[in-house]
């Protein structure tokens, strides 16, 4: 029986997570389960689930938490220092990492300090200081194992393999809502349109960015570190079916790839399991309804964030931070209407150009980098046209 901590149980992987757990209650246990600000749905998972603990970050929800939960001796505490402590608690064995953004960092961090095997969903704790958190991992002997689909596919390809016989991965991209369309379409697209993802259903800023190809800029960055790849080795097609996850080709030439349906259980599962398979009955690939899979290179003209993203992983240093900083203030402007959809890789490049640029960064460089980052392009947005109305 592994217990599990999953933080940010109200998200799309969390309450997958969630779905998981419940089809396999003879191999999971919910220990802790965290949400920010989402009281009305944490409150319903913590009375299915019986956590010991439940994490609200958001303090203003402390109190209703706290009295739904009374009578079932459920423990709630409030803040982030609250989420360090109880992933890093003895009854904890695995730590579901499924905080969207920057605000995940620390909680995965301190998982991995404690040595608990780290479901990694949260990528960009990677993008933000993956130097860092791999070196932690490894000192700590905390195995990160990954939950997004593309670096669940690589892993799994690596099994049994030799690192240095990995010539490059090929990570797939789906190319979003906005496939082949051009900058003279783009330009006036929404945020409703941006969050119709085709082939997967996810939170909002997930799905802005697949819109928009950051996701597989910080993907990229995330598969650097967790691979242990040269910046040469991470390599990008489209593939619009999303049935091919991910790819490696290894020295010999030879290209292993994973496939399944696009569905996000899956990857949970396998992070949860492994190196075991768990049976299920999710619905199986038929090859004869996927008859055509296909790629083609990647507009890296139309969908800039994605060269932006590259040049950040090349620049290294605290650029994939401040490349990350700026992307969650972007996305979070124009899921408000304050920025439009071209402009975000404006101001992203921008803000890039602004920040100091620091070589080695150490956490705390981390830390303030991201600051930097968040105050300087709040300022772009301000003077956005969207912004002035
Ligand atoms: P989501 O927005 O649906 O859920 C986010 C969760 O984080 C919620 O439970 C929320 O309460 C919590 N949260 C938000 N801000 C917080 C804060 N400041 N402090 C503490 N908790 C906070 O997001 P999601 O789509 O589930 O994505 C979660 C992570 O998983 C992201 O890093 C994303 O890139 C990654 N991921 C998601 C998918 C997917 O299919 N959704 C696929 C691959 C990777
Ligand atoms: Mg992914």
């Amino acid at each position: 029986m592994q217990r599990l901590a999953i933080l940010g149980s109200t998200g799309s992987i969390g309450t997958q997570a969630l779905e998981v757990v419940q089809a396999n209650p003879s191999l999971f246990r919910v220990e802790v389960l965290s949400a920010h600000s989402n009281s009305k749905l944490v409150i319903e998972q913590a009375r299915a689930f019986k956590p010991s603990v439940v994490v609200i970050t958001d303090e203003t929800k402390y109190k209703e938490v706290k009295d739904a939960l009374l009578m079932l001796q459920i423990k709630v505490l409030s803040g982030e220092q609250a989420l360090v402590e109880a992933v890093q608690s003895d009854a904890v064995d695995i730590v579901v990492a499924a905080i969207v953004g920057f605000a995940g960092l620390r909680s995965t961090l301190a998982a991995v300090d404690a040595g608990k095997r780290v479901a990694l969903a949260n990528k960009e704790t990677l993008v933000v200081a993956g130097e860092i958190v791999m070196k932690r991992a490894a000192e700590k002997n905390a195995a990160i194992i990954p939950v997004d689909s593309e670096h669940s596919a690589i892993f799994q390809c690596l099994v049994g393999e030799q690192p240095e016989t990995i010539e490059k991965v090929i990570l797939t991209a789906s190319g979003g809502p906005f496939l082949g369309r051009k900058p003279n379409y783009l330009v006036n697209v929404k945020a409703s349109h941006a969050l119709q993802h085709p082939n997967w259903s996810m939170g909002a800023k997930i799905s802005i960015d697949s819109a928009t190809l950051m996701n597989k800029g910080l993907e990229m960055i995330e598969a650097k570190w967790m691979f242990n790849l040269t910046n040469e080795q991470v390599d990008v097609i489209v593939h619009p079916q999303s049935i091919i996850h991910s790819m490696v080709q290894f020295t010999d030439g030879s290209v292993k790839a994973q496939m399944g349906l696009p569905d996000m259980k899956l990857p949970i599962q396998y992070a949860l399991a492994y190196p075991q398979r768990i049976p299920n009955t999710f619905k199986r690939v038929d090859f004869k309804e996927h008859s055509k899979l296909s790629f083609e290179p990647v507009d890296y003209k139309t969908f800039r964030n994605l060269s932006i993203a590259r040049e950040a992983m090349e620049r290294g240093g605290n650029a994939p931070c401040v490349l990350n900083a700026a992307n969650e203030v972007m996305v979070t402007a124009f899921l408000q209407n304050r920025v439009g959809f071209l402009e975000m890789s404006d101001m992203i490049e921008k803000t890039l150009q602004s920040v100091s640029f620091i070589e080695h960064p150490q956490l705390e460089d981390c830390i303030s980098s991201d600051i930097e980052a968040r105050e300087i392009a709040t300022e772009f947005v301000k003077k956005s046209q969207l912004s002035m109305y």
